[in-house]
């Protein structure tokens, strides 16, 4: 052991775990205190009628070469799944017709979402200014300012919606969407920026082993997770809710109900990756500006469902990524992923399988009704778009009160209230997919270098 003194890591997500195995690996002593029952948090996977059935991340892009190494020493390169290349055919569901999402110029120019003035208007887009307020602009008002009404209401607006399943008028174009951001940034546009990054992407992917590819495992997302507590051992303790966190000199002793008992661990180092709302509480004895923060943080509620229907009901399908919906359409479903397409080895030779999201903070009133209610409106809405003559014959769901963490337009004040308190509060990190991105990719970038902070804390 390099250190005698314990890590804490709060949470067994992919943050909490990955963090913990990377300090692990470094040859720290850890310990990961997860309160439910298994681990990984916002995912989870399970098997009905011999399909893959996902409750939380269906499907990842492989961003970061952390992927490939961690993949590597679990032992799972051979269960990676890559996505077949329908994931290029993708649509948005508008006035009643699936329109492709137009991914060249020529489709673009072809495209029945957008009039003529509007294809004009892009044209002339690198010609467009910066932002004079950078840090405050929303999403909404960044694509309006570079590609026009249309561009937003039409199309960005359903991309938007299924990344956060927020309010575009609020998410941050700076803090949400970082990469997009950064082309109007680095590059002076949108257009030119793209072209540049995908070749420096392609030329950065072959030199860092990171694909970009859409990617699953063949038993689906749990098994990385699973396969890191594996590695971590008796070093992750499940039914262990923690209450709060004190200090006895230099050090942390953490407070844990562990199935009614109310038990201690005490570290030098305390990495927090439960969500926002709960960290706040936590943090609150410490500095109360940073624990606000943490509690205006929105999380909408979402309902995701998967539902599989015998193919030969599915009239209305046509093969490929699946589609996405903008609010201008009024529908509850904000987005359809189609599993069998993308990952046939998920489904069987008879079942077509969808992974459908609705609600979000523009469907709130969809949660009003009871359960079956909303599971009965999105199994109709799913088959009305896609001509289904049947009812399912798989029909799993779950319902998130608190989804996703929203990048507001805030985020700026909110980011320097947790730097403020980490750096006024030494070796208590705040760390999650509220810090650094929400993908599955983003949250192994955020544990590799809050591991490297923690190991920069502890041999200073
Ligand atoms: C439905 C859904 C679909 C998604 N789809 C995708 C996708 O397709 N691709 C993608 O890249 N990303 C996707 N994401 C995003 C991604 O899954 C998450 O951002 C990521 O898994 C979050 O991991 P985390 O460890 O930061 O948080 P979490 O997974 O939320 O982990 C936090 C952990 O803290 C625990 N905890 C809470 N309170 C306490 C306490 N008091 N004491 C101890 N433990 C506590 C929780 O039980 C939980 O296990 C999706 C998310 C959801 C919800």
């Amino acid at each position: 052991m390099k250190s005698d003194k314990k890590i804490i890591v709060l949470g067994g997500g992919i943050s909490g775990l990955s963090t913990a195995y990377m300090l692990h690996k470094k040859g720290y002593e850890v310990v990961v205190l997860e309160k439910g029952s298994e681990v990984g948090g916002m995912i989870s996977t399970t098997t009905e009628k011999d399909c893959i059935v996902e409750k939380g991340v269906t499907h990842a892009l492989e961003l970061t070469p952390i992927i490939g190494e961690l993949t590597e020493e679990l032992k799972l390169k051979d269960d990676l799944l890559y996505a077949s290349d329908l994931m290029y055919k993708k649509y948005i569901y508008l006035d009643g017709v699936m329109h492709p999402v137009p991914l060249s110029a020529t489709t673009f120019f072809k495209s029945e979402l957008f009039s003529t003035n509007t294809k004009l208007k892009v044209m002339n887009e690198p010609f467009t200014g910066k932002s004079k307020n950078p840090t405050s602009e929303s999403i909404a008002d960044f694509v309006r300012r570079r590609l026009g009404k249309e561009i937003f209401e039409n199309a960005f607006d359903a991309f938007v919606a299924e990344a956060y399943y927020g309010d575009p008028e609020k998410l941050s174009a700076k803090y949400a969407f970082p990469k997009l951001f950064a082309l109007e940034e680095k590059y002076g546009g949108l257009l030119q920026g793209a072209v540049k990054s995908i070749k420096n992407f392609k030329k950065a992917a072959s030199e860092t082993r990171q694909s970009g590819s859409v990617f699953t495992f063949a038993k689906g997302f749990s098994s990385l997770t699973n396969a890191i507590a594996g590695k971590l051992g008796h070093r992750v303790i499940t039914h262990a809710d923690v209450l709060s966190i004190t200090k006895n000199g230099e050090d942390f002793v953490v407070s844990y109900n562990h199935a009614g008992q109310v038990k201690t661990v005490e570290g030098s180092t305390v990495v927090s990756t439960v969500p926002a709302y709960i960290a706040a509480d936590l943090v609150d004895p410490y500095d109360h500006e940073a624990a606000l923060s943490l509690k205006k943080i929105e999380y909408p509620q979402v309902i995701t469902l998967y539902l599989g229907f015998t193919k030969k009901y599915v009239t209305g399908h046509t093969p490929g990524y699946g589609f996405t919906i903008p609010h201008k359409a009024k529908s509850n479903i904000v987005n359809v992923v189609y599993i069998s397409d993308l990952f046939p080895s998920h489904s069987t030779e008879e079942i077509m399988l969808f992974s459908v999201t609705a609600g979000g903070t523009r469907n709130k009133e969809l949660f009003e009704l009871s359960r079956e209610e909303i599971i009965k409106k999105i199994t109709l809405e799913l088959r009305e778009m896609l001509h289904i003559t049947a009812s399912p014959s798989i029909q799993s769901f779950k319902i998130w009160n608190k989804f996703l963490p929203q990048y507001s337009i805030e985020y700026k004040q909110q980011e320097e209230a947790f730097s403020r308190f980490e750096t006024n509060n030494p070796g208590f990190l705040l760390s999650g997919n509220f810090r650094n991105g929400i993908t599955l990719s983003d949250c192994l970038s955020t544990a590799q270098s809050v591991s490297d902070s923690v190991e920069r804390y502890i041999t200073s």
